[in-house]
């Protein structure tokens, strides 16, 4: 082989290995101002949604822990929370839907949450396992025009930090999508295989902003 055909090998070669490279966010200690901001590929304007992440964290029943948040002027429109007992709940604007699952930990969990608007259906998939589906806020719309942020709760528009809410410990995987994905999708998802790239949030191609003390690892699959 010539030289340049090698060299454009090599390339193919880091080219590949670079899209499954994979970034994944350490919250090191409690803050009132470390947080990440997620910038959306669309609107956030949505009647149904998937939102998954992997996540590990060593606060135990110590207190209630934001794991996603999404928040308009007025409301917290998509909020994802792990509660001071350790069920699990996601909250559109108001009162929230709780799932009493095995508590998370320091092992890494593949967690995602579903909703449908026409029939209400929420349920969590924790590691590909589907909980109970249960009825919530049918109807509902969750409003465009706020800010998607790790690590902190916001309680204004983008502000009003408690660190006492704030997020320790790794996160990475963040995907949305406009829509409830299979059962089999997610599954599929959560042992490791490709499925449909998010649409509102492409981990892979998500622009973030780091605000304070947050180390982003890179890292080969
Ligand atoms: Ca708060
Ligand atoms: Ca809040």
């Amino acid at each position: 082989m010539r030289p340049s055909a090698v060299l454009s090998v090599l390339a193919i070669f880091a080219a590949l290995a670079g899209c499954f490279a994979f970034k994944t966010l350490v919250f090191q200690s409690e803050t009132s101002n470390s947080y990440v901001e997620m910038i959306p590929q669309k609107p956030l304007n949505l009647r149904a949604f998937t939102l998954c992440m992997r996540v590990a964290t060593e606060l135990s029943g110590e207190r209630e822990v934001i794991l996603f948040a999404y928040r308009t002027g007025d409301y917290d429109e998509l909020n994802v929370w792990r509660e001071l007992d350790g069920r699990l709940a996601f909250y559109l604007s108001g009162e929230g839907v709780f799932f009493r699952v095995p508590e998370l930990g320091a092992l890494q969990t593949h967690l995602c949450v579903t909703w449908d608007s026409r029939s209400g259906a929420a349920a969590l998939f924790m590691d590909g396992r589907k909980s109970l589906t249960k009825i919530y806020k049918k109807n509902h719309t969750v409003r465009p025009g706020g800010k998607v942020i790790l690590g902190q709760d916001p309680d204004v528009y983008l502000g009003d930090f408690d660190a006492n809410q704030s997020f320790v410990g790794e996160i990475g995987d963040v995907n949305l999508w406009d829509y409830v994905l299979s059962d089999t999708m997610i599954q599929d998802m959560s042992s490791g295989k490709r499925v449909p790239r998010g649409n509102i949030f492409d981990w892979e191609t998500t622009q973030l902003k780091i605000n304070g003390q947050v180390d982003v690892l890179h890292q080969e699959l």
